[in-house]
């Protein structure tokens, strides 16, 4: 039976009427994507750079970074990898890397922010990131964007650097949703970006005001509110299918949040490895053009609580 069941979570997940929703692992590194295609993901939709970069005396160099992102390409063979771009501020903090201190760090620079100050960190990555084979299974994905300057900024940048080392064919470049003002400019970015990767841990924080650490606030800060819900709605729209949404926060991978992920559109999931198997089970069950009937009425409820009552009923 365990053979069976590892045999299922390899392949794609259709739900009854028929859309294939791709899943993915949200992972730290290399070792931790080998786990993932043990676990049968269809790819590895988060790659949390900074993890390399945390915990050390200085940033990694481009040889070092180059070895653990081919690691996870390698370990995936062929599926596609998301490399996010160094997303530090706020909560994340390097010892070789002082950010002036702020009041508010969670609005500060942080993520792709920081390339304003930091370029050297950034093409750093870059290097790394050109460097590794094939390029056509990696995608590059930046965090904290909130306008398309910010990605057309990056894409110059990706291309000059290309030029030089001699790279032909760019791998994709996408951006996270996870500022308001991005899933309200979805469409522009959508018509720069290769693909979309819808944030929930962040845009619900920054959606509702609530920091995501605040442990009094951790009862209403939730995914299934009306106004996050509208807002990764409007993602879905504005990318209007001229490039794939997907969704790497922790609401993929709960239950109930995800079946309205499926029902507002989204193309795909990433979640934790070990969260695969069973997130696959569960968009097999689901009928997604049913859920999307119910979906306006949802948005017209009163907050993230009352939501999660209506879909258990
Ligand atoms: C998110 O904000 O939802 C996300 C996936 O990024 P992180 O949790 O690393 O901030
Ligand atoms: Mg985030």
């Amino acid at each position: 039976a365990r053979g069976a069941a590892r045999e299922s979570a390899r392949q794609p997940a259709t739900t009854r009427d028929g859309r294939t929703i791709e899943v993915c692992a949200n992972v730290a590194g290399g070792a931790e994507a080998f786990i993932a295609a043990e676990e049968g993901a269809d790819g590895i939709g988060l790659l949390r750079s900074e993890f390399l970069f945390l915990d050390r005396e200085s940033a990694p160099s481009v040889d070092e970074q180059r070895d653990e992102y081919q690691a996870a390409l390698d370990a995936l063979g062929g599926k596609p990898v998301v490399v996010r771009t160094l997303d530090i501020g706020a909560d994340k903090q390097l010892s070789y890397l002082p950010l002036p201190s702020v009041a508010n760090p969670a609005l500060g620079v942080r993520g792709i922010r920081l390339w304003a100050s930091h370029a050297e960190l950034l093409e750093s990555q870059l290097r790394a990131l050109l460097a590794l084979q094939p390029l056509d299974a990696l995608r590059i994905m930046l965090p904290m964007v909130s306008g398309v300057g910010e990605l057309r900024a990056l894409r110059q940048r990706l291309e000059t650097l290309a030029g030089e080392l001699g790279v032909s064919r760019l791998p994709q470049l996408g951006v996270m949703i996870e500022v308001p003002s991005a899933a309200l400019c979805a469409a522009s970015l959508a018509a720069e970006a290769d693909f979309l990767s819808v944030g929930t841990n962040d845009l619900t924080q920054y959606t509702l005001a609530m920091d995501r650490e605040d442990p009094g606030l951790a009862a209403q800060l939730d995914v299934l509110h009306p106004a996050v819900l509208r807002l990764i709605k409007t993602t879905v729209e504005g990318a209007a299918g001229r490039c794939p949404v997907g969704v790497c926060g922790a609401a993929a991978s709960d239950p109930l949040a995800l079946a309205v992920l499926v029902a507002l559109g989204v193309d795909e999931l990433s979640v934790e490895p070990s969260r695969v198997p069973a997130v696959k089970a569960s968009l097999r069950e689901l009928d997604a053009g049913a859920l999307a009937e119910q979906l306006s009425a949802w948005l017209d409820l009163d907050d993230g609580a009352m939501v999660r009552e209506r879909l258990k009923s």
